[in-house]
Formats: C-alpha cells, structure tokens, sequence
C-alpha cells in the first residue's frame, strides 16, 4: 500500500526542506502560507489535503520533486491546469507535481509551430497563436489545462477542420517514472508518442508540447441561440439535419441546459472557421425549422471571443459530475431519451445535456483516441453549488448514462468521473492492449496511477 508523506516516518522536515532548496518553484507543505489556495482544483469535491505540492519552475523541479515522491513510494499526482473533473489532479497525502507555474508559449509563425510548457491554460495558447493570425484545437473554455485536455484527446471548435488536439502533436518532452527526459514524436519513440495522443497521463510527466498551427480567425462565426425548452425536440431534429450536410469547417453542438435566467432552454452553438460569410447561411436552417430563438447569439466575433465565452459559465470552485456517452447517430430513440432526461433540467443546480458533432477530420488522426469513428459525444453534465445537492445530481447524471447506454461506444476519458477503473475499458476500447504494453515499458510499477488508468500489461 502506498504512504502518506506524514505517515512515511521518513519525510521530516529536512527532507522537505532538501527538496525546497534543490527547487527553482515553491514547495509548500500544509498549513504553510498559500498552501491552502494551492491544494484547490477547479472541482470543489476533489476536497483533498497533499502532503506537499511542489510547484515546478522547469525540467528539473519535475524530475525533482517526482524523484522525492518515488523514492518515498508516495502517491504522485501530477497538475497541469487542474481542471480535472475527476479530481486526479490532486490527492490525500502524497505529492502533487504541478506545472502551473511553467506556462511559456512560443510560437513559429513561418513554421507554423507552437512550443508550449505543460501548465499553460487554452488562453495562454490562443492569445499566443493569435498573434500570428493562427490555432490549433484547443477546449471550449480557456481556463481548462492544455496539458489533460490534450493528453486525453482534445475536443473543440476546430476539430472536425483540423482533427483533436491530440492529433495536432508534433512531439513531446517528457519525464518517465524513472527520471528520464524523452523526447516523442513521429520519429523518436513512436510507441510512446502514440500512446500519449488520447491514452491521457499514464506514461509520463509531460513537460512541453509542440503543436502544429493553422490559419484561424481573426474573426470566425460563432456564439450560440437558445429556443425555449417546448421545442428541445424540434432543436434535436434540426440540429440532426444540419450536422448531416455540414462541411468540415463548421462544429456544432446542442445543449439542453439553463439559460442566464436559470430558465431551461434547447440552446445551438458553433463555430465556422471558415468564411465567415457563410456562417449564417448554413445555420439559418435552424431558425427556419423551429421558429425565432429567445436569444440569437450568433454571428461574427473574434476567435477569442469565441474561445472564452464558456469561461464565466465554468468557474473554480463549484461541485461537478461529469459522464459522457460517444454515438454513432442521433437517431430517434437517441433523441427520445435526450428530451426525456432534459425535463429534469432547472437551474440551480445546473443540469446540462451537451451534445458535441464530431467527424470530419477527427476521423483521419492516429493515435490512443479511441472513439474516432463516433459522430457525436453527449457531455451529461451536473454543475452544484449546495453540497445538500450532490446525491440528486449524480444520480441524475448516473441515470442518463444508462439511459444512453445501449446507444453508446463508450465515453470521454477527459469527462469521465470515476477513479475506480470502472469505465476504462469502454473509454480506451481496442486501444487497451497496446496502451497496457506501453504502459509496462516506461511506468512498470504504475507510478501515474491518478488518472483513467492503463495497468501495465502483465
Ligand atoms: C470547465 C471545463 C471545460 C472543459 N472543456 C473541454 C473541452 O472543450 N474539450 C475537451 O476535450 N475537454 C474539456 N474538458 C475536460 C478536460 O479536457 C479535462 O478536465 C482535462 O483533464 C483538463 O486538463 P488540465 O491540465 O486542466 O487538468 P489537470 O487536472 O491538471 O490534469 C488532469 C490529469 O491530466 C494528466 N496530466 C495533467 N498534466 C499532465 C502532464 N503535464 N503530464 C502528464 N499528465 C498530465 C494527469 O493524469 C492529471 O491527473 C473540460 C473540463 C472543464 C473542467
């Protein structure tokens, strides 16, 4: 069984007080200045108390500070913009390393290549990007973590026109279970450089990306409309038939959520990357076949904009519960069962049903991401704020899980909740044995074990 930093009898204060010294970034035990902010992850039922978090400044603070958990056997929980919806981010008396601190970007315009440190948030990289009129596909909400986002797949507005953030990859440095720093990429540690490319932290400490660019925005079409919730079937049917003939250049996603009055409402958005002329011609068939929207959204607006219009929606600090179901077709029972699981939708506390099209490039990509032939991902999504409302929302996110279950190939492993294994087959699919026989070659002992995670084959 693994320790505790408190309960090793091996970790006094001078081991701390080694590493601090050996460390360009904070180390920061409990009960000392900033350690109380600094366990906090974004999903507030991840309420865990490390035994240190080491906040890294470079390579070598990583190699430090995973060294010391290693050494000691404690457990080793590795951050990145600590967005984890299962809360793997953080854990009870081991050691978190969190490369927070290290969130330089670089870009190459001419090249069309961004270099970017592994604590960088969507932000940091599309501010970046932007400057030279280029992105790659990053999250909905750019507080969210490049570094998991990334690592499990990377779903967002360009995907269906340039593939996943995975598939965007060029390399990766990274820090095995022994210390090692390696490079991944096409030509260097093929195996390793497929696996991290949706098989999420398993492997490794990731400690940069490099990622391929491509000509996106200024200015995009995009935003969202919402209808009142009588017509979230009609919504359904619409955003079906738009989905079916659209170009790769749009993405769409349906949402069964609560509008800014707590209200519900059958709300569309998008995202066209391509002229943006001819956004509102594509998506005007959604307004012809279910009638004037409350609020209509759409339009031209920069790819920041677009990029960031989630984040107010998604702040730190509030209870979640998150399970994700991929499809082949939004076929009718499928939509039966989407109106049916809405009708509990009211907020507080926030119920969401999102329904997110995938295809197009996605389709082409290589690597761990299990669920490339999918044509839509249901995000069930339960948002609280009072704790006394934790049991209604699992349950109800549970229930709507079984109820799409039938229809399902399995779920996002970035979305999934639990940290018992129980959806890892489903999530990985026919990717698990190889992800298993790379996971033996450079984690044997399962050192990255806070994650949806891969035991070592054998
Ligand atoms: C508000 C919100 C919106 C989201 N929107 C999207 C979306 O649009 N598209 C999408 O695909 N996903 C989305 N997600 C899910 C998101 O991809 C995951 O929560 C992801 O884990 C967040 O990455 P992070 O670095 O912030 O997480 P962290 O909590 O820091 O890390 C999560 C896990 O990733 C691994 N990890 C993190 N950093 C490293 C590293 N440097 N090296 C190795 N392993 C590492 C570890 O296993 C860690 O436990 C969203 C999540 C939230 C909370």
């Amino acid at each position: 069984m693994m320790k505790n930093v408190s309960d090793t009898g091996r970790v006094g204060a001078s081991d701390i007080g080694a590493l601090r010294a050996a460390m360009r970034g904070e180390v920061l035990a409990p009960d000392e200045p900033g350690y109380d902010d600094a366990r906090r992850v974004w999903n507030a039922t991840a309420d865990r108390r490390p035994g240190l978090i080491a906040r890294c400044a470079d390579v070598s603070d990583v190699q430090r500070a995973l060294g010391f958990a290693v050494e000691r056997d404690l457990p080793v929980a590795v951050r990145g913009g600590g967005h984890s919806v299962a809360g793997f981010s953080t854990c009870d008396g081991g050691v978190v390393v969190d490369l927070g601190p290290m969130r330089a970007v670089s870009v190459d315009a001419v090249a069309r290549v961004a270099r970017v440190e592994a604590g960088a948030t969507g932000a940091d990289v599309d501010r970046a990007t932007q400057e030279h009129g280029l992105a790659t596909t990053l999250g909905i909400v750019s507080t969210t973590g490049i570094a998991g986002l990334t690592l499990g797949g990377g779903i967002g507005w360009l995907m269906r026109k340039h593939g996943l953030a995975c598939d965007n990859l060029l390399s990766v440095d990274l820090v095995t279970a022994d210390g090692r720093l390696v490079t991944a990429s096409a030509d260097e540690n093929q195996d390793l450089f497929w696996a991290v490319k949706g098989g999420g932290g398993n492997f490794g400490i990731v400690t940069s990306f490099e990622y391929r660019l491509h000509p996106v925005g200024p200015t995009v079409y995009g935003g969202s409309m919402a209808f009142a919730r009588e017509h979230r079937r009609a919504v359904l049917e619409a955003y079906r038939e738009l989905t079916r003939g659209a170009p790769d250049d749009l993405t769409t996603y349906a949402a069964m959520t609560a509008g800014p009055d707590g209200a519900p409402v059958a709300a569309v958005a998008a995202c066209y990357a391509g002229d943006p002329a001819d956004g509102a011609r594509l998506l005007d068939p959604i307004k012809a076949a279910v009638g004037e929207p409350l609020l209509d959204g759409l339009g031209p607006l920069t790819y920041l904009e677009q990029q960031s219009r989630m984040d107010a929606a998604y702040p730190r600090g509030q209870y979640h519960y998150w399970r994700s179901c991929f499809l082949d077709d939004l076929t009718d029972p499928v939509i039966d069962v989407l109106v049916d699981c809405a009708s509990d939708i009211q907020a507080p506390p926030a119920l969401e049903l999102i329904v997110e099209h995938m295809g197009g490039a996605i389709a082409a990509g290589d690597g761990a991401f299990a669920h490339r032939e999918a044509s839509f991902d249901v995000l069930i999504a339960a948002n609280w704020i009072e704790p006394a409302d934790e049991d209604r929302c699992v349950a109800w996110a549970r229930s709507t899980a079984a109820a799409l279950e039938p229809y399902s190939r399995g779920g996002y492993v970035n979305y999934e909740p639990d940290a018992d294994g129980a959806h890892v087959p489903a999530s990985f699919g026919d990717r698990l044995a190889r992800l298993a026989a790379v996971k033996s070659h450079y984690d044997p002992r399962n050192v990255f074990r806070l994650n949806q995670n891969v035991a070592p084959a054998g």
